[in-house]
C-alpha cells in the first residue's frame, strides 16, 4: 500500500547537516507502507545555531519523533527532557521520542549493533572478550552498549592513543567492563599485540579505512589475530565486504559488515515510535536498494 498523506498523518523525520545523503527516509517509509500505517519519514536540514529551535518543533508541530544524524547526535543531549541510560552514558542522542510534549532521547545505534550480532551469530555479550578498533562516535556507541550487556574485558585501540584512553575512562566509570588501551596496530609492537590479544572473540572495526570510495584501503592488523571461531565486524556496509573482513574471513572468522547496525537501528526506532513490530525484512530490502543502486559495491 502507498502511504496517502491525510489529516491524520503522523510525521517523523531525520535532523541532519547534511542530511540528503540519508538512506532513513527509504527505509521507514518502505515499513510505514508495508503496514499501512498513517506515517510518513521525512529529511530535516537543520543548521547547528538552529538545533534548538528545531527541537522545540518536535513538540510544537507534534512530531512523533525524530532521528538525530551529524552533526547533531551530542548537541541535542540537553535540550530533552530525558534520556535513556545508553544516551546518557554514550553521551549522544540518535533517536527522540515525542511523549505527549516530553522529548525522550535513545541512542540505538549500539543497541542496533548488538541485535544485528545476536541475530546473525547468536552472540551473547555476557562474560567475553573483545577489541574494538577506533574511538570515535560510532566506536562509543557499540563499546558503551557491549559493556551495559555484560562484556568482561574491552581492549581499545585508536590512531590518537588519547581518544581510547578518553573512552577507557569512561567505560571504566559507567560499566563493570574491565578495560585496557593497547598501541595502534603498525610497527615493532605487533608481536606483542598478538600476544595480549589472543582469546579475543569479537574484534569491531569502527574507523572508515576500507570505505567507499576508497575500497583498496584496508586497515591491516599482524597475522595471528583472526582465527577460526572469531566473530568480525566492521562497521562499514560499502563496500558489502571491506578487505579487512574479507582477511577476517579467509583466516576463518565468521564476517559482517555494518548494514545490520544501520537496519536495527532504524528497527528500534521505529518501533519505539509506533509502537509495532517494525517489518525488518521490508526495511532491509528498501536499505538495501538504496544504498547499493546509489554507489558501486562489491
Ligand atoms: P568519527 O567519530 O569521526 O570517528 C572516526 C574514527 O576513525 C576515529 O577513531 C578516528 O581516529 C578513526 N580514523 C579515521 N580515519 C582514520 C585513518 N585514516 N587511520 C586510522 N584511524 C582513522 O566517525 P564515526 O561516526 O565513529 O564513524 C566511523 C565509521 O563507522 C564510518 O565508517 C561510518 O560510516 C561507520 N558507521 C556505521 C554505522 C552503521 O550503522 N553501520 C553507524 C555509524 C558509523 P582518530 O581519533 O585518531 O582521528
Amino acid at each position: 500500500m502507498k502511504n496517502r498523506i491525510s489529516g491524520r498523518t503522523r510525521v517523523c523525520g531525520i535532523f541532519g547537516y547534511p542530511v540528503e545523503h540519508s538512506f532513513s527516509p527509504a527505509m521507514h517509509n518502505a515499513a510505514f507502507s508495508a503496514l499501512g500505517l498513517n506515517f510518513v519519514y521525512v529529511p530535516f536540514l537543520v543548521e547547528p545555531d538552529n538545533l534548538s529551535a528545531a527541537v522545540e518543533a518536535v513538540k510544537t508541530l507534534g512530531l512523533t519523533g525524530v532521528n538525530v544524524t551529524i552533526p547533531h547526535k551530542q548537541a541535542v543531549l540537553p535540550l530533552l527532557d530525558e534520556t535513556t541510560e545508553a544516551a546518557a552514558v554514550i553521551g549522544a542522542v540518535n533517536t527522540i521520542v515525542n511523549q505527549s510534549g516530553r522529548l525522550l532521547g535513545d541512542n540505538t545505534d549500539g543497541k542496533g549493533f548488538l541485535r544485528a550480532l545476536e541475530e546473525k551469530t547468536g552472540f551473547t555479550p555476557t562474560g567475553k572478550t573483545i577489541l574494538i578498533l577506533g574511538a570515535g562516535g560510532a566506536a562509543r556507541a557499540v563499546a558503551v552498549q557491549l559493556a551495559l550487556a555484560g562484556v568482561k574485558k574491552v581492549f581499545l585501540t585508536n590512531r590518537s592513543r588519547e581518544r581510547a584512553e578518553l573512552l577507557a575512562a569512561l567505560l571504566a566509570d559507567k560499566t563493570t567492563a574491565v578495560v585496557e588501551v593497547v598501541s595502534w596496530p603498525g610497527g615493532k609492537k605487533n608481536q606483542r599485540l598478538v600476544e595480549m590479544l589472543r582469546g579475543i572473540e569479537l574484534v569491531v572495526q569502527t574507523t572508515p579505512i576500507g570505505m567507499y570510495p576508497d575500497e583498496g584501503s584496508a586497515l591491516s592488523l599482524p597475522d595471528g589475530i583472526f582465527r577460526p571461531g572469531q566473530i568480525v565486524c566492521d562497521l562499514i556496509y560499502n563496500p558489502v565486504e571491506t578487505l579487512f573482513l574479507k582477511n577476517a574471513r579467509r583466516a576463518g572468522a565468521t564476517a559482517i559488515n555494518g548494514l545490520g547496525m544501520l537496519l536495527y537501528q532504524g528497527v528500534l526506532a521505529f518501533e519505539l515510535w509506533t509502537g509495532v513490530a517494525a517489518p525488518v525484512g521490508v526495511m532491509r530490502q528498501a536499505l538495501a536498494d538504496s544504498i547499493y543502486s546509489h554507489a558501486p559495491h562489491r
